[in-house]
């Protein structure tokens, strides 16, 4: 492999022309970035980073993975797009990947993870009209959640900051502390007697957005015994923590349950847009017209997803997956414990590893993002406390060192300035 061609052209937008043209909906890191090979990235200047966000958690395979051009080379030559008026075999092959390696047994595919969860809520709906004769459903979510940017999933997402400026919002809705059992208990009660039945409960298994929180295992398994018994749908949102970054497949493999529908996204694509919504049968109640998108399982799109999914499984990834996030968390641990009055904890599963910092130091964790990217390594914030890593599934022992060493930097350097 060759490394990308630092010398070429320099893109022709500043970063202030930039945003005179481009709407600024993100608060963006004052870098360009230009091309990838692996773990790694350029900028506009030819300063190379290790990418430890991987496009948020997307880029599961790294940057210029061979078998993905191949693979894109290969669909783009043969065909990349019609409509589901037709048939569409690689559709199909992914459909069967998926429900092959999961609990499901019919997938529905889009082009996101908002996206996904809209079909999730609208399959949930109508299956509760239909089969439960529930004409006003309420799905339960959690606080601290996130879904997505469309009405209906920043409405399901539990996190005020998301909604505020866009009511009405979409009924139908209630909100439960994560990792609490008789919140929910109560909570379904309540909304009994209210006359807003519980037709579903949507969860991640791990909250990605929401500060790296792993579910807890007796709370996920009393959850799915309360679905069973009241017959209530339990969603799980996987769109950040699924495709192999837990360590499993899927991250309610983690929690010892399978959920009636899920979601995915981000990872499936590799950094190519695609999303699905998957099911087991007895909860699939859409018909021909039910529910629709144009680019919704392109063979574009499909074929390599399809590759994704075929490579994580060839190159044993999940083994690297769990391997490296050992060794990421066991090296995030020791500098918890040689600065124990910055880090407060460190959690995650796999590949998604969160590091809490202390509430009353005055660092946040886009601090450490700026500091962590002057030393070489891009991070992620998850809340204004919590860094998240999410590097690319074939990211390396040497590559792991390389982000602890940065991290450390940034740490010392950023606490000397506290002192
Ligand atoms: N669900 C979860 C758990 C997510 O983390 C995200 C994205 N951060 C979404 C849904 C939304 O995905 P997308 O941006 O592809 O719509």
């Amino acid at each position: 492999l060759k490394e990308p061609n630092v010398q070429a052209e320099a893109s022709p937008f500043s970063s202030e022309s930039f945003d005179s043209y481009v709407m600024t909906t993100y608060g963006r890191f004052a870098i360009a970035l230009e091309r990838g090979l692996g773990c790694r990235v350029w900028d506009t200047e030819g300063r190379e980073y290790l990418d430890f966000v991987a496009g948020i958690a997307t880029c599961t395979l790294g940057h210029a993975h061979p078998a993905m051009i191949a693979a894109v080379t290969q669909q783009i030559q043969t065909l990349h797009h019609v409509s589901n008026l037709y048939y569409i075999p690689v559709q199909g092959e992914l459909a069967k990947w998926l429900v092959d390696h999961s609990c499901a047994d019919k997938a529905f595919f889009c082009n996101s993870g908002a996206e996904a969860n809209e079909a999730a809520i609208k399959l949930a709906r109508k299956y509760a009209h239909e089969k439960l004769n529930i004409s006003n459903p309420t799905i339960i979510t959690a606080v601290a959640s996130f879904h997505g940017r469309t009405l209906a999933t920043i409405t399901a997402t539990g996190q005020p900051k998301y909604q505020k400026g866009f009511s009405p919002l979409v009924p139908g809705f209630h909100y439960v502390p994560y990792n609490d059992i008789s919140a929910i208990e109560s909570a379904i009660e309540e909304l009994d007697k209210d006359e807003r039945q519980v037709a579903a409960i949507m969860l991640e298994a791990l909250q990605g957005e929401g500060g790296v929180r792993p579910g807890d295992l007796a709370y996920f398994q009393r959850i799915r015994e309360i679905c069973d018994e009241k017959g209530i749908l339990l969603i799980l949102d996987e769109v950040q923590v699924g495709m192999g970054r837990s360590g499993k497949y899927w991250g309610y493999e983690n929690l010892g349950i399978e959920p009636d529908i899920f979601t995915s996204a981000k990872g499936l694509g590799g950094g190519i847009p695609i999303g699905a919504m998957l099911c087991k049968s007895f909860c699939d109640v859409f018909e021909p017209g039910s529910h629709a998108s144009t680019f919704g399982g392109n063979p574009f799109a499909c074929a390599v997803a399809l590759c994704v999914c075929q490579t994580l499984e060839r190159e044993n990834l999940l083994e690297n997956v769990q391997q490296r996030g050992e060794q990421l968390k066991a090296g995030l641990n020791k500098l918890a414990a040689a600065y124990p009055h910055l880090i407060a904890e460190v959690r995650g599963w796999g590949l998604i590893v969160g590091m809490e910092l202390q509430a009353d130091v005055e660092l946040t964790s886009a601090d450490i993002v700026k500091s962590a990217i002057a030393a070489g390594v891009l991070l992620v914030p998850a809340g204004p406390k919590v860094l998240r890593f999410v590097p690319p599934l074939i990211v390396t022992a040497a590559e792991v060192d390389r982000a602890l060493e940065a991290v450390e930097s940034a740490i010392v350097s950023l606490g000397n300035t506290l002192a």
